[in-house]
């Protein structure tokens, strides 16, 4: 550490949000450059350097091959998957001397398409599986906390190419075995969730997600089974549906001045109907609007809820994604002088061909109290497959603890994460494309159908962080961490000095990472702190005690102390390393 380039900083910096931001910059891993860009410095390189080496031991243990595609890329490429205009504002685009147009890859389902088009063409190459590391761009809209969200991070990505679903679905599951088995080996406490891949067409999509206070993503687990999915995915028990002709008739009801749901609600029970009304016997439709990728305008798109329950946008625009869809503003709902703001009824919308959706929640059969599409006026017993009839269902209230699992039917809780990596299906669509196919036995062309999968290199460091870290500084898992020993000599004498010396060198013959804190004239105060700060699993002073012939052996997450007798300690750390 006396030559070290490294420098721990006291105070958090002023821009960092999460603990493993203000850590990792604190404790000298990386320094911010710009938003969303960072530099590494030796100690994060170090742990960078394992993460990556865990990435492809994995990989390549299952057969897949490295390649490395450049980051800056012609506008051509992405012309023809028409991702030059789909990718939108989170694309850095460039210009070239001669006025030629490139990009900085988001991410390489284009080039990996191509580069195996290029070389392969018969069923006998197949199947075949490659992947990088290397660095994306992404011009997010916010990036934060630290190296969480970058606009320049370092992602591994691979690419599965089978002849029919069935190779699809093995190279599937090779590759989601090769994600447990990294971020196991990486130290995540770690869930897998089911996702939704939109309307990019494939099938399975899963996404390996770190709890944490921090993360940005919700997920959803039941508390009984091993159901979980992030909160586009999730389905929840609805109630079983039930005949429509069970209701009484649809009655219109004058319910002036009723603004919002508990108005309503205050209105239906002073108006002695015979029966108690709550936010949950009221249907709830809000007016979004939608826009297919590459399309000018916008359709209408309005979603029906219980009441009681609020929506979540974010939820439906994962299922409808690449379709945009936005809330409806005043301007959107003039083109429709029939709805009434505020009185909405999905009596009225099949006539008017608006798509309608409806939550699971509102399951055939169901009643509800809900607009008349007149100013001033409700209906009750308005229900679902006599009155009106939903276009579709759609996922659409925000998931609450204590809805129920569709697997079990026990309680769900709702909880956060970061998104470490992506399987998924993503099917013939770069190979449709470009074109990617393989002379059948038959002799006829085959599509190549592929898989895509994804890992967050440089967020798995900041996740890891993240999840370790305690009230003194970061606390890796062994396995990435920057060294095995951070070994500290106190004090001034240099018997001390000289003894940690020695020891640091028994220590590397044995194969074992030391970082030495071999300093003079800092206080032994300041090196104990920074040991803490620095977060290497086992700590060793060499100081006072060496009078006594021993050496302490400190474990940074636990705090166990124990004296080992320096003729042997280094033998005896490396035993303890071992265990
Ligand atoms: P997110 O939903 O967090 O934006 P994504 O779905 O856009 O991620 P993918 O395109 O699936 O991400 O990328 C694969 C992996 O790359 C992700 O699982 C994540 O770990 C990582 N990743 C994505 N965006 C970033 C970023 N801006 N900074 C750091 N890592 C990222
Ligand atoms: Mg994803």
């Amino acid at each position: 550490m006396s030559t070290l380039f490294l420098r721990t900083l006291r105070d958090d910096p002023a821009d960092a949000e999460v603990p493993s931001h203000k850590l990792l910059v604190r404790a000298g891993y990386v320094r911010r450059v710009a938003p969303g860009i960072y530099s590494w410095l030796p100690l994060g390189m170090a742990v960078l350097e394992n993460v990556e080496r865990i990435v492809r031991e994995e990989m390549n243990a299952i057969g897949s091959q490295e390649v490395h595609f450049p980051a800056l890329i012609p506008r051509e490429i992405f012309q023809e998957s028409g991702r030059w205009a789909d990718y939108g504002d989170a694309l850095f685009r460039l210009r070239d001397r001669k006025g030629a147009d490139y990009l900085l890859g988001p991410t390489h389902e284009e080039l990996f398409t191509l580069l195996v088009k290029g070389e392969y063409s018969s069923y006998k190459d197949y199947p075949l599986a490659l992947y990088q590391i290397q660095t994306k761009y992404r011009d997010e809209a916010r990036p934060r906390a630290g190296i969480l969200r970058g606009r320049e991070f370092i992602m591994k990505d691979s690419y599965s190419f089978d002849l029919d679903d069935d190779g699809l679905r093995r190279s599937y599951q090779a590759h989601r075995g090769a994600y447990e088995r990294i971020f196991t080996r990486l130290g995540f406490d770690y869930r897998i969730v089911f996702a939704v891949s939109g309307a990019m067409g494939g099938s399975a999509s899963e996404e390996f997600l770190a709890p944490a206070l921090s993360g940005e993503d919700t997920f959803v687990q039941c508390t009984n089974c091993d159901y979980a999915a992030n909160t586009e995915a999730v389905e929840i028990a609805a109630p079983e549906p039930t005949d429509p002709a069970d209701h009484p008739a649809e009655q219109v009801l004058d319910t002036p001045d009723t603004p919002t749901i508990q108005t309503l609600v205050d209105r239906l029970n002073s108006m002695a109907l015979g029966r108690h009304f709550t936010a949950a016997d009221t249907l709830k439709n809000l007016v979004l609007k939608m826009r297919a990728p590459g399309a000018d305008d916008w359709e209408l798109l309005i979603i029906g809820v219980p009441g009681d329950r609020e929506v979540d946008l974010k939820r439906i625009a994962g299922q409808l994604d690449p379709v945009q869809v936005e809330q409806a503003g005043p301007e959107d709902l003039q083109r429709e002088p029939r709805l009434v703001k505020g009185y909405i009824g999905p009596q009225l919308l099949a006539d008017l061909k608006i798509r309608f959706l409806v939550d699971p929640l509102v399951t055939e059969g169901s009643a509800w109290v809900t607009g008349a599409n007149e100013a001033g006026k409700h209906a009750a017993n308005v229900v679902r497959g006599r009155d009106f009839a939903p276009d579709g269902e759609i996922g659409a209230v925000e998931i609450r603890d204590g809805d129920r699992c569709a697997r079990c039917g026990s309680p769900l809780e709702v909880a956060r994460g970061i998104e470490l990596g992506h399987v998924f299906q993503l099917g013939r669509k770069y190979a449709d494309t470009f074109g990617l196919t393989a002379l059948g036995q038959d002799g006829k062309p085959v599509t190549v159908t592929m898989g895509s999968y994804g890992v967050g290199v440089t967020r798995a460091v900041g996740a890891l962080a993240e999840q370790t870290y305690d009230d003194q500084g970061l606390c890796w898992p062994r396995s990435v961490a920057p060294a095995d020993v951070h070994l500290v000599a106190t004090g001034k004498d240099e018997t001390v000095f000289a003894a940690a010396e020695r020891l640091a060198g028994e220590l590397e013959e044995f194969g074992v990472r030391v970082l030495h804190d071999d300093r003079r004239g800092v206080s032994p105060g300041v090196k104990f702190k920074d040991a803490e700060l620095i977060g290497v699993p086992t700590i060793v002073i060499v100081g006072r005690n060496l009078a006594d012939g021993v050496v302490e052996l400190r474990d940074r997450k636990s705090g166990d102390r124990r004296d080992v007798p320096v003729d042997d300690a280094a033998a005896q750390i490396r035993a303890a390393l071992d265990g």
